[in-house]
């Protein structure tokens, strides 16, 4: 039997463990370490933020997906890999054998990078720990004295629906006239990965919701009731959310895995270390050294079946696959009223009704086939 154990229960690993449920592969003994029975799934995390979702409604029950593929479940997180005694070694020091070994993890933020982040802000990664903090946010808010004034570091999709969500649900929890004001700072434009349409949809979208936009500056210093920019601009700020900084996680490095320059495991195109063959990963840890994308579960959702694929053809001994990533690829951000905008390429973008339909389908309709 070859030990093959998963580390991380992320969006390619929940489809590996789908694939190896519905077609199980003889002669793998399955593994899956996680800190966490179930996995959130990002694309409905501001939905569930805005109260449009349920907590169950967006999570993903990684520990019966391997039970029902025949494996077992581990419930802890991987410190490193050891790969001469090949282990998994894991933070309360239990060791986990393999023959073959799968990450896909996530990132961590790096909120080094900004003085003052670490103690006044919170990070919107790992989301598991994010979920937790937002529901104090929400106790807070709820307090007569609570948090009048939230801003959000980046300008990104995860940073743009984070500001929806947070100004529909903060307004709708706080129990005095005024709700809180909500500011997105981004260093660059907005949306820089997105074209001019989308950016000037966003843009129109964030004044109708009241929400400032400060494009172009950068957060200097985070303080426990303000964010001073590097213009001088001081924000007022109770809660300050970074959603910028993906750093890879330590893990990479403690293994001397062969990592990007980024310092993502590096991967080639069929998904496995560029450094050793035994060693596979997916998700935002990853980095293609053959052709990089930006860091979105949506690839981390296409890579899982080939991740699947190529598990099974390494424990046979056949020739991988190769996964070529999309050139242009769909992006689906609520603003959290019923509304979600599109974007695609250089040019396309819509927004309204049906897009949110959309979304919603899609969302939904991966979560319950992983149910
Ligand atoms: C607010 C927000 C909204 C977003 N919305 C979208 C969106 O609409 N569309 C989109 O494409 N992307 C979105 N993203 C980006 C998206 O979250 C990520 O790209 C996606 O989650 C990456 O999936 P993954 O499989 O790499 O890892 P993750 O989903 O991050 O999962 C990693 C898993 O590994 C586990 N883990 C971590 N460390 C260890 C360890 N040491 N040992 C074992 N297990 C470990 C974690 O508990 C976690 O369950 C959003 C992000 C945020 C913050």
């Amino acid at each position: 039997m070859t030990k093959l154990v998963l580390v991380g229960g992320g969006h390619s690993h929940a489809l590996v463990l789908d694939a190896l449920r519905k077609r199980p592969e003889p002669g793998i003994a399955l593994t899956l370490v996680s800190p966490a029975e179930t996995s959130p799934y990002s694309g409905m995390l501001p939905g569930h933020v805005a109260g449009l979702y349920a907590r169950e409604a967006m999570h993903i029950d990684v520990r019966r997906l391997v039970e029902e593929a025949g494996g077992r479940f581990v419930l802890g997180a991987a410190e490193r890999i050891d790969r001469d005694a090949r282990e998994v070694v894991l933070g309360d020091g239990a060791h986990v054998p393999y023959d073959l070994v799968s990450l896909d993890i996530g990132i961590t933020p790096d909120l080094s990078r900004i003085p003052g982040a670490r103690e006044h802000a919170i990070a919107v990664k790992p989301i598991g720990d994010l979920l937790a903090k937002i529901d104090r946010l929400i106790s807070a808010v709820r307090e007569p004295d609570g948090p009048r004034d939230v801003v959000v570091v980046g300008g990104g999709a995860a940073g743009l629906c984070l500001a929806f969500a947070l100004a529909r649900r903060l307004r709708a929890e706080a129990r005095s006239e005024q709700g809180p004001t909500l500011t997105i700072v981004t260093a660059h434009a907005l949306l820089p990965e997105l074209n001019g349409r989308a950016r000037r949809i966003a843009r129109a979208r964030l004044a109708q919701a009241s929400i400032a936009l400060v494009e172009n500056d950068r957060v200097a210093r985070v303080e426990p009731e303000a964010v001073i920019l590097a213009s001088g601009r001081t924000i007022a700020s109770r809660a300050t959310l970074v959603a910028v900084g993906a750093a890879p996680p330590p893990l990479v490095a403690r293994s001397g895995l062969a990592a990007d320059a980024r310092g993502f495991l590096a991967v080639d195109a069929t998904l496995r270390s560029v450094g050793d063959p035994r060693v596979f990963a997916a998700g935002d840890c990853a980095g293609s050294v053959t052709d990089p994308r930006p860091k979105a579960g949506v690839f981390a959702v296409r890579q899982g079946p080939i991740l699947a694929e190529n598990l099974r053809r390494a424990v046979r001994g056949e020739p991988l696959v190769p996964y070529s990533p999309q050139t242009n690829w769909l992006v689906l951000m609520s603003t959290a009223d019923g509304r979600a905008i599109a974007a695609r390429g250089r040019h396309l973008a819509l927004e309204g009704r049906l897009v949110w339909w959309l979304k919603d389908r899609i969302d939904r309709r991966f979560v319950q086939g992983l149910a």
